[in-house]
Parts: structure tokens; sequence; C-alpha cells
């Protein structure tokens, strides 16, 4: 059965008001799953008015009680994790284990920022006069729009809602056109869990209603996750409306793997990095930097491992790698095999589509890579690894830095000199250390340096300087006017 997903704006599940809708396909199976509504700019206008309606009176609950609702949140996905994880590898192709885990992480960060509904520190300091007080405290902003991409179609809007609304802003929601239905299944979690009518709504369509988001002057934050081509547009069209934004863009994510490492370890990591979710996490493995003495083995090893996936389609137990997300996906990773080949790098393993239905890709592997060929620098968001051969630390740290991206990068060694320099000196957001570049966690914050982003953070205490301004505040109970009211002080 076609699933009829609707939008959610002031409480209520509504069309698009021009009754216009969209597909959504499953990538597997190439078949409709569910339809939902192309909303348009009087959408935007709708769900705009009912936030601000809403925001004025949800500023207004005390934090403790915002946070209780985001437990309740974290309670009822626990329960819906299954159904949930299976709408999600329905729609965008991650198997079903990995889906489980994108909704785990919803839950994890609803209870983390229902706490912050206790903390959400501000701080006091002294003042330079006697009989004064200051202190400083976070306020929410107003409505915040929300605009994400299909790869972590729960995990990644909940890094933005969750603390959105517990700093009691009032959220509008644009999913990505290929994750609508999740996005639905979503939101009825929060709908149940008691959130006020408004407080949270969710407008579906493609990217020019994202675009009318970005736009509304009612919106005060846009905080997006997606490709950094739109996310420029975003940046650009917001700044000239002044308005505060966060974004988290493109990867292109390092394993350095140095002589002394653990092989057996590395190559695992490596291979979970770069074929899980079929290379499309914003934190994939798509760079393999080696150092010369181990690079055949390396490379012998993981076409071995990478012989054995199962790729499939992801409801199907036992299956390890799904589909790309669709045509376009399928057909991006298909030229950049193709500029790879025309480079001159040799297809190591992979190097073609999977037979039959659905936008299925072999896991592939590139080796023979320089640095300086396109395969090496450019964002793929596709099961391709491409192998870099380096003869130092430093040559390897050097190509790990000179992508125009930087969200995570890793090294395997032994070694804890290389460690720490390796840690001190990655030019990335993010480092691991004997681990694949995924694996992130939500209390610590979760973002990239130079092209990825903007220095904005999400997850961790960090994610509330996204959706909070501060506000300075000073008690003068001295009775008297002091010298700072003299001196004319700022
Ligand atoms: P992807 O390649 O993952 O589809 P995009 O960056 O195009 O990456 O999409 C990320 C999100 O941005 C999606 O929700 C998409 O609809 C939205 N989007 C696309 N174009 C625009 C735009 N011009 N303005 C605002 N949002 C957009």
């Amino acid at each position: 059965m076609v699933e009829q997903v609707k939008n959610y704006i002031a409480g209520r599940w509504v069309d698009s008001q021009s009754g216009e809708r969209f597909n959504s396909i499953n990538p597997a199976t190439e078949e409709v799953l569910a339809f939902a509504p192309d909303s348009n700019s009087q959408d935007i206008e709708a769900a705009v008015q009912a936030a601000k309606a809403a925001f004025k009176e949800w500023r207004l609950v005390p934090a403790p009680r915002r946070g209780e609702i985001l437990y309740r949140v974290a309670q009822i996905l626990e329960q819906r994790k299954e159904a949930l994880s299976s709408v999600m590898t329905q729609e965008m192709g991650k198997v079903l284990t990995e889906a489980r885990g994108d909704v785990q992480e919803a839950i994890d960060m609803a209870y983390f920022m229902g706490g912050e509904g206790r903390r959400m520190h501000g701080y006091t300091a002294p003042v330079e006069m006697p009989n004064k007080f200051g202190m400083a405290l976070r306020e929410p902003v107003g409505v915040v729009g929300l605009i994400t991409p299909w790869n972590f179609p729960v995990a990644v809007p909940s890094w933005k809602m969750l603390p959105s609304l517990v700093a009691g802003n009032a959220v509008i929601w644009k999913p990505s056109e290929e994750t609508p239905y999740t996005a639905a299944e979503f939101v009825k979690v929060f709908e149940e869990a008691g959130l006020p009518a408004g407080v949270l709504n969710l407008v579906t369509g493609a990217g020019a209603v994202g675009g009318a988001l970005v736009q509304h002057p009612g919106v005060r934050v846009i905080s997006f996750t997606g490709s950094t081509e739109t996310g420029t547009k975003v940046y650009t069209s917001a700044a000239a409306l002044g308005k505060k934004v966060a974004l988290e863009m493109g990867g292109k994510n390092a394993i350095i793997v140095m002589d002394d490492a653990n092989l057996e370890l590395a190559v695992q990591a490596i291979t979970w990095s770069a074929y899980g979710t079929t290379g499309q996490r914003c934190t994939a493995t798509s760079r393999l930097i080696v150092q010369r003495g181990v690079a055949s083995q390396v490379i012998e090893a993981l076409a071995a491992k990478a012989e054995t996936l199962k790729v499939g389609y992801g409801i199907e137990n036992g299956v390890e790698v799904g589909p790309l997300v669709n045509q376009k996906a399928l057909d991006k990773v298909e030229k950049y095999v193709a500029i790879g080949r025309d480079e001159g790098a040799r297809v190591a393993f992979g190097g073609a589509r999977a037979e039959g239905r659905g936008y299925f890709y072999q896991p592939t592997l590139f080796a023979d890579v320089s640095r300086d060929m396109r395969i090496a620098r450019e964002e793929i968001f596709g099961p391709v690894l491409s192998v870099i051969a380096v003869d130092s630390l430093e040559a390897a740290i050097e190509v790990n830095n000179e992508v125009i991206y930087g969200l995570s990068s890793s090294i395997f060694t032994e070694n804890v000199n290389a460690a720490f320099r390796a840690i001190r000196d990655l030019s990335t957001g993010i480092v691991y250390i004997n681990h694949g570049t995924t694996g992130a966690e939500i209390q610590f914050p979760f973002g990239g340096t130079r092209g990825t982003g903007n220095g904005m953070r999400e997850a961790g205490q960090t994610a509330l300087d996204s959706f909070t301004e501060w506000k300075s505040i000073y008690v003068d109970y001295s009775g008297q006017l002091q010298r700072a009211q003299i001196d004319n002080r700022e």
C-alpha cells in the first residue's frame, strides 16, 4: 500500500495548499513507497504563522517541563524503533541494522537534550561596581528553520530539532524530498509525546520550499545539512537577510594507515567506514592514505573483504550494503568511476553497477591513486574508496589536509607519538585513533572545518549555540548613580 504523507502545521495533518504531491521511491525496488505534499511558499507562510503563535507560549514553558517532553519522545522512539527503522530502510535504502543505529542516535539525543532542560547553564561573573550583580542567560531565538538530507533521516533532524525545542524555539522542518514518509513518522512521535500544536511543523517538498523557508523574514535561524553546493546558496541568501546559519556540508574523509598499524583492525574499520551506508555518510571514508611499506598488503586485504560483502535490499537478513539513494546518486558514482579510470587509477575491486532492479553499485576500490586526481579530492558520496600511498606521517597529514573539506579523519598506528602528532595536526572537526571515520557520539560536538561548514557545531552542549542567543543582565542594587553610568560605557 502506498502511504499518503501529509504536512503537519499548527498541530494538524494537512495537504499542501496547492494540492500537488510527489513520490517517494524505494531505492532497492524502484517502487513508489509514499506520496507527499509538494509544498510551496504558501505552506511555509502557514507554518511560520503557526510557529510564531506557538512560540509565544512555548518560550514560557519552564525548560525542565520542555525537557520532560523530550524524555517522552525518547521513550516512544524506543517503542517505535523497529517500525521506524523499517520505514527508513524502505525509503532511503540503508540496511536495517544501520537504520536502527540512526533511530538510536535520536533516542540518545532526546535523553541528552531532555537533560539540558535542567542544565542549559548560563553564568554569573564578578562585576566592577559594589552592590551590583551580573549574569548571562541563553534565550530562544524564535522560529527556526531546519533543512535536512536523506542519509540520516531521523538522526540528523534530531540533532537540530531537540536542542531547538528544549531551548524554547518553535520549529519548521523541511526534510529531504527522498524521505518524507520517515519524516512524518518521526513527527508523530513528538505529537504523541504531547508537544503543543504549532511548536513543531513539518513541510515536505523539494529544494524550492527549502528556499522559501530561508527567504521568510519570520524565520530567524537556518540550520542546514546537505551538499556544499546547496549549503552555499542557503548561506548566501540567508546572509542577505541577516539570519544566523549553521551549515554541515561535504566531506572527503581519510583514514591514515601507518606501517606499524594493526592491519587486521584497520582493514575491518576501513571496510565499514567506506562501504557502510553505501558510502553515503557525511563521515564516510573515501580516501585511504597508506604508508608505502604496507600499501599492497592493505589493498589486497581490502579487495578480499569487499568481495565478501553482501549487497542487496537492506530489509533482508544478512545484507550488508544497500542501494544508493536514487538514480542521480548512481549516475554520479558511475561518472566518478569513469573519471578515476581515465585519470589512470587502477580498479582493485568493483567498478560496476550491481545487476537487477534498484540503484545498486558494487563496493569499489581504486589503487594507484595520486593526491591530485579528482577521485582523491572531490566528494563522490558512494561506495568508492581511493588509496593513496605516502612515505611518512608528515606526508599523510599533508594529503589529509589538502582537500577543501574537514569533517572527519583517522589514523591507525601503534605509535603514541604519531597518534598525538596526528591529533594535533589533522585539520578536521573530528579525529579518530585506531577507529574508522564514522561513529560520532551525540555528547560531543559534531562538525567540520574549512569547506565542510561555517564554524558551527551540532550535538553536545555546543548545539545550543545555534538555537539560542545570550542575554546579559545587570542588576544594580546600590541605589546610587555609579561610575559605570557616569562613564557612559557601552
Ligand atoms: P542532496 O544531494 O543530499 O539531495 P541537497 O543539498 O540538494 O543534497 O539537499 C539537502 C536539503 O536541502 C534537502 O532537504 C533539499 O530539498 C534542500 N534544498 C535543496 N535546494 C535548496 C535550496 N535552494 N534552498 C534550500 N534548501 C534546498
